[in-house]
């Protein structure tokens, strides 16, 4: 019995009990969600009785990976390996009993929930016969308050539920439940962080790279399709819109003082990501920019970038500092890939002393030079789109 391995999972969800009339879809999208994740691993059927899922594994499931894929299911609070036996008091002994050596413990609370109250045994009956049976068991005693262990049995109508240990989920909300937005990802450290942020709150990202290909090479392009890849894994679809950038570049190098080159980019790149935002419904941009990082992120020029947007730009990093952003980028497997070399867009043509602050006059002054909407065009025709399945790497 020991060496059963468990036969379904209970998730536990929190954050989205709290939303009151959006409950139902939030817990809808959470169960699409978790069976996008695991899809294909043995997963017989997910239902969701009274503020909790649970997943019903066919034998042989592949119970590793399932917990696993769990992890990057946004929504999820916790989650318990659970053991589904029938419903006689025997039965639901005999797989406590096979619960207990695993690990000792001091003191534990037995928690009965008699889902079918037709079952013959109350709750707290339940709760009392176990109760001894463990405590004879385990040589541990009861602790209602402070318990180390707690013993769920849930009483289902054919089947009862028993898991005890409990495991952390991601925490968030589900992927879909907030919204489309989109992010501009460079191949660097921070817009792949970005994306994950809020895709823990719930947004579906798409993505959009400028790229200087041909001016460079198609590293950095690479780069970004490689990040978009391994983050799919959260949201199970993606697009990428590469786009490319190498002739306004050139324009604004010829045309604009290089102090405000990168200003000037960062311009033409909102200008042309709300077009594609647009056509993907996209209801914001998301950007990796945070405070005082490097010249173009002060406050001043992010004020002068946000200008020309008629979305809202997202920042979910505005306050974090590079350490704490390399640790997420860590956690969640981009910082390899991010680091890998590559010829940034921005790095071409860019100026040794970017404009700390650069002057909304001098902005429009270079930008009189060009031909805007010319070149917002040429960027959104250029575009090479590509998706991206979960599991179809
Ligand atoms: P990152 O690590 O995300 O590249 P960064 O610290 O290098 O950020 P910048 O290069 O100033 O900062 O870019 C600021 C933000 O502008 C990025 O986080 C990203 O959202 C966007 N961005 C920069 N370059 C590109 C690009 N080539 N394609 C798409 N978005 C870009
Ligand atoms: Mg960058």
């Amino acid at each position: 019995m020991s060496k059963m391995p468990p036969n379904s999972l209970v998730v536990h969800y929190h954050e989205i009990a709290l939303k009151g009339d959006n409950r139902p879809l939030f817990v809808r999208q959470l169960i699409e969600n978790i069976q996008q994740a695991t899809l294909r691993l043995g997963v017989q059927k997910i239902v969701a009785p009274r503020g909790r899922i649970i997943l019903f594994l066919e034998e042989g499931a592949n119970w590793t990976e399932i917990v696993g894929r769990l992890k990057s299911v946004f929504g999820i609070a916790n989650y318990s390996p659970a053991w589904r036996r029938s419903t006689g008091y025997e039965a639901i002994e005999e797989t406590i009993a096979a619960l207990i050596p695993e690990k000792a413990f001091a003191s534990f609370r037995m928690s009965a929930r008699r889902g079918d109250k037709s079952y013959p045994i109350r709750s707290q009956e339940l709760n009392e016969r176990l109760g001894r049976f463990v405590e004879e068991k385990s040589g541990a005693r009861v602790d209602l308050e402070n318990p180390e262990r707690t013993f769920h049995v849930e009483i289902l109508p054919r089947e009862a539920l028993i898991y005890t240990e409990k495991h952390r989920g991601p925490g968030g909300l589900p992927v879909g439940v907030s919204g489309p937005v989109a992010a501009l990802i460079s191949g660097g450290i921070d817009s792949p962080v970005a994306s994950y942020q809020m895709m823990k709150r719930g947004c579906t990202v798409s993505f959009i790279h400028f790229h200087s290909y041909p001016f460079v090479t198609k590293a950095s392009w690479e780069k970004a399709e490689e990040l978009v890849e391994h983050l799919t894994a959260y949201q199970f679809h993606s697009r990428l819109y590469a786009v490319p950038f190498g002739e306004v570049q050139r324009q604004i190098v010829t045309s604009a003082p290089p102090a405000l080159r990168v200003v000037l980019y960062r311009r033409f790149m909102v200008r042309i990501a709300q077009e594609l935002a647009r056509r993907e419904g996209a209801k914001a941009l998301l950007t990796g920019e945070s405070v005082g990082q490097v010249a173009s992120q002060t406050l001043e020029n992010l004020a002068v970038i946000e200008e020309v947007a008629a979305l809202p730009i997202l920042r979910p990093l505005i306050g974090f500092n590079k350490d704490e952003i390399i640790t997420v980028a860590q956690e969640i497997g981009t910082y390899p890939i991010s680091i890998q070399p590559d010829q940034d867009c921005c790095r071409l043509f860019i100026p040794p002393h970017p404009a700390v602050r650069a002057r909304l006059e001098a902005i429009h002054q270079a930008e009189a030079k060009l031909d805007i909407d010319g070149l917002v065009k040429m960027g959104v025709e250029g575009v090479v789109m590509r998706e991206f399945r979960f599991g179809e790497g």
